[in-house]
Parts: C-alpha cells; sequence; structure tokens
C-alpha cells in the first residue's frame, strides 16, 4: 500500500516510472492533468509542490492572478492502465504560491474543509460515503454538432442520439424496453468489457462489489465501489470515470455520464450511500425507524429540508432535469423510505448489521463533481443534527401510486437547474459554517451555471421546438 512521499519514490523505482502525471479537479468537475519526467519528482515535490498556470482553468483564477501550485497526494498514486509509456499518477491540491494556502475554490480543498468541519463540530471523526454512478455505453455517438448553430443531427428529433446501434441494428438480442436490468449473455453484450473495467479498478486499488447492465436498453450500466470516507471515495469517482471511459475507448466504445441521454428511457443516477461514524463506531444505527439512530433522523431531516439547495450541487447540470421526472426510477418528492425506491432518501434493509446501517440519497447523479456533492450532502447532514430537524413521517406507500391529494402534499425537486440555483442563492447559510463553502464558491458556482449552461441553453434553438413549430 502507498502512504508515504518514500512508499511513492520506492513504487517509481520498482516499475522504472518514466512519466508523472498531475492531476486536480476542476471548478465544474473535470480531471485537469500535466506531466513531468519522472526525474523531476523528489520528496520535497510533496510539500513544495509544482507550479502551473491556473488562469485558463473553467472557473477560476483571472488572468491577473493565475499562479498556482500542485501538491501532489502520495496516497492516491497509481500507475496508470493505458499509457504507452509507463506513468504514475496522482491526485493533486492546488495552492497558492504567495500565501502558501489551499486554494479555496479548489473542490478537494472543500472536500478536506468538509471532513475538518464535522470532526471539529464533535459530531463524528469520519463520513462513509458509497456512490452507485450508472452510465451508457454506445457503440459509437454520431452527432453533428455545430455549437455554433445549436444545430444537431435530425434523429435526435426524437430525443436518441444516432448512435451506430440505432445505424445498423442487431434486434435479436437487444434488451427488451426497461428489461435492461439484468439478463445474461448475449442479451447483455457488455459483460466482457464491465469485467475489464472492474478488474482495472481492482489493480490500482479501488475495491469493487459488483458490476451489472441497467435497465435502460442502450447499453446503460453500473459498477459499485466499495464505500470509502469522503475525500478519498470523491478521488475514487474520478479514477472510476477515467478507467471506464478509456477502456470503453480501447473498444471503439464511447461513454456517458449525463443524466439522461436517452428520452423516454431510464437515466444515469447516482445514488449515493453515507454513514457517521465516532470512535469505530456507526453513529446511524440505531432502535429508531428502519434500524436507524436519532442522528440518523436528524440528518435525513436536514438532506430534505436543504435538498432544493443541495441539489444544484449533486445535480448541476440542464439534463438532470430531465431525469428528475416520475415514471423511471427517479425520484421526485423529497421524502424517505425503507420501503421503496420513489422516495428521494431510502434506507437499505439489506443487511441488519450495525456496520451497514445508513441511508441512500437518490436524487444525486454522475454529472455531479463528486467533490462539492458530497460535501454539501455532508453539511446538510451536519447541519441537520446540530439543529435536531425532523425528517416528518416515512412514506411507506409506494409514492407513485398514492392519491394526487396527498401526492400535492409532498415536496418536489426543483424542476430545473434554474431553480436550483435559485433555492441555493436563497439558501447556502449551511454551507458556509467552517469556512467550507465561502461566499465567493457559492457565487462562482451560481453565475457559472447560469452564464455557462443555463443561459447557453436557452439562446439555442431545440431540436424539439422543429417538430412543435416548424410548420406554424
Ligand atoms: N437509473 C435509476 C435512477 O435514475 C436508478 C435505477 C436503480 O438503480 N434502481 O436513479
Ligand atoms: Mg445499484
Ligand atoms: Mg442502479
Ligand atoms: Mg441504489
Amino acid at each position: 500500500e502507498i502512504k508515504t512521499p518514500k512508499d511513492v519514490l520506492d513504487l517509481m523505482k520498482r516499475e522504472s516510472v518514466e512519466v508523472v502525471d498531475l492531476r486536480f479537479m476542476d471548478f465544474p468537475g473535470l480531471w485537469q492533468h500535466f506531466s513531468v519526467p519522472a526525474h523531476e519528482i523528489d520528496e520535497e515535490t510533496f510539500t513544495e509542490g509544482l507550479g502551473f498556470d491556473g488562469s485558463s482553468i473553467r472557473g477560476w483564477q483571472a488572468i491577473n492572478e493565475s499562479d498556482m501550485l500542485v501538491k501532489p497526494v502520495a496516497d492516491s498514486a497509481f500507475i496508470d492502465p493505458f499509457f504507452q509509456h509507463k506513468t504514475l499518477v496522482m491526485v493533486c491540491n492546488i495552492c497558492d504560491p504567495i500565501t502558501g494556502e489551499d486554494y479555496p475554490k479548489d473542490p478537494r480543498n472543500i472536500a478536506r474543509k468538509t471532513v475538518s468541519y464535522l470532526q471539529a463540530s464533535g459530531i463524528a471523526d469520519t463520513v462513509f460515503i458509497g456512490p452507485e454512478a450508472e452510465f451508457f455505453i454506445f457503440d459509437d455517438v454520431r452527432f453533428d454538432q455545430n455549437e455554433h448553430e445549436g444545430y444537431y443531427h435530425l434523429n435526435s428529433i426524437e430525443g436518441r442520439w444516432n448512435t451506430g446501434r440505432i445505424e445498423n441494428p442487431n434486434l435479436a438480442y437487444k434488451p427488451r424496453y426497461k428489461e435492461g436490468y439484468f439478463p445474461v449473455p448475449p442479451t447483455d453484450s457488455l459483460q466482457d468489457i464491465r469485467s475489464e473495467m472492474m478488474l482495472v479498478m481492482e489493480r490500482i486499488g479501488i475495491p469493487i462489489e459488483a458490476q451489472h447492465h441497467e435497465v435502460a436498453t442502450g447499453g446503460q450500466c453500473e459498477i459499485d465501489m466499495r464505500f470509502a470516507p469522503l475525500v478519498e471515495m470523491a478521488d475514487n469517482v474520478l479514477k472510476y470515470k477515467y478507467i471506464i471511459k478509456n477502456t470503453a475507448k480501447k473498444y471503439n466504445r464511447t461513454v456517458t455520464f449525463m443524466p439522461k441521454p436517452l428520452f423516454n428511457d431510464n437515466g444515469s443516477g447516482m445514488h449515493v450511500h453515507m454513514s457517521f461514524w465516532k470512535s469505530g463506531k456507526n453513529l446511524f444505527a440505531g432502535d429508531g425507524y428502519a434500524g436507524l439512530s436519532q442522528e440518523a433522523m436528524w440528518a435525513i431531516g436536514g438532506i430534505l429540508k436543504h435538498a432544493p439547495a443541495l441539489l444544484a450541487f449533486t445535480n448541476p447540470t440542464t439534463n438532470s432535469y430531465k431525469r428528475l421526472v416520475p415514471g423511471f426510477e427517479a425520484p421526485v418528492n423529497l421524502a424517505y423510505s425503507s420501503r421503496n425506491r420513489s422516495a428521494s432518501v431510502r434506507i437499505p434493509m439489506y443487511s441488519s448489521s450495525e456496520k451497514a446501517k445508513r441511508f441512500e440519497f437518490r436524487c444525486p447523479d454522475p454529472s455531479s463533481n463528486p467533490y462539492l456533492a458530497f460535501s454539501a450532502m455532508c453539511m446538510a447532514a451536519i447541519d441537520g443534527i446540530a439543529n435536531k430537524i425532523d425528517p416528518g413521517s416515512p412514506l411507506d406507500k409506494d409514492i407513485y401510486d398514492l392519491p394526487p391529494e396527498e401526492l400535492a402534499m409532498v415536496p418536489k425537486t426543483p424542476g430545473s437547474l434554474r431553480a436550483a440555483l435559485e433555492a441555493l442563492e436563497a439558501d447556502h447559510e449551511f454551507l458556509l459554517k467552517g469556512d467550507v463553502f465561502t461566499q465567493d464558491v457559492v457565487d462562482t458556482w451560481i453565475d457559472y451555471k447560469m452564464e455557462h449552461e443555463v443561459k447557453a441553453l436557452d439562446l439555442r434553438p431545440h431540436p424539439w421546438e422543429f417538430a412543435l413549430y416548424y410548420d406554424i
């Protein structure tokens, strides 16, 4: 196991590493990287860092204050499974070279501060996170995207990208509509590729619990990582996406984590399981509803209360809100239950063991920046516990089958990214505690998402508008 800078240097020698690739997370949520020859790395690199120009990174510094440092994190190191030249990868923290301080807009810094704040609150010392990120593997996506005209291929008028699969169909063993979960091959044609993804993950130190096809017909898949502490798990989500996309590429496939690529079929969620631990004990296990403790109930209260604002981080794309609609196993109702999956907070009952006790927030999707999404969730749960927020009573009927009068009483998820950003604007005090998310981070997030995504989409004629209005 790699823990210290010395372990990393030993590994580099043992494996004859030639290149070291340094990675960090930009603000919206994509891994960025640059590389140095192996001889540039020594023990001092870990404390002194390496310089780079932070001015062109989305959502970050202005040109006039752009010099930044990356400081590699030793225990994040792994040998890259894809490059031709032997390459060691490390995840980095970002620092200001003048003040030496951690950069407030570095998502990984926000996640580290979340954990410090949790510890300082005295509530818990560890938060474990287990995400289930779903994704689609397509044969070959061909869409004539012309960014300036905002016009897509005509086939997308039906809400489907024109994929290789559709152009060249083999209908004999396609999963039936909503029956992708989960017949054996040949209906499931993605077993080997998922196994390869899973085994590569295990080889670089990410323990996996299962892999399977998911419900949607278009090649929807899921690989489940074993739970881990918050910061490590956010690192793992980036490693996960990287391995999935690059393994698919080897086989001329392409992967998307966008939440709703196919109209009228299931979207991709990233359910997030969470538990708080103190001195080796699971604080969420108890003898209340569904085997939960009082703290767990308050944490759920915090999540449900702040959910509309939280979604600005857990569901941060315009496409996220095309998933959060009734009928596709995605939650729209802000309620909790141990029985059914139509509530946005579910308490899994697979195991009665104290260690396994947790709840699952079903709203998040894999278009989120995991550092920010997990941090925001954790801050809402802390707020729930600190203020003893009562989550009300559980909704144990299938919410989709409730009579309309009763259903109308249940609060709903925001209907659009704009609505979630407005909710965040109105409710973000809980995120500012302990300087975890600063006011500048919240403002920059709202501004970035409004300008680059909400308004950018509003300005472009949509393919479906041609279907509705062309002949008007
Ligand atoms: N794809 C569903 C979602 O959007 C989840 C399906 C499942 O894992 N039960 O959340
Ligand atoms: Mg699952
Ligand atoms: Mg799933
Ligand atoms: Mg789940």
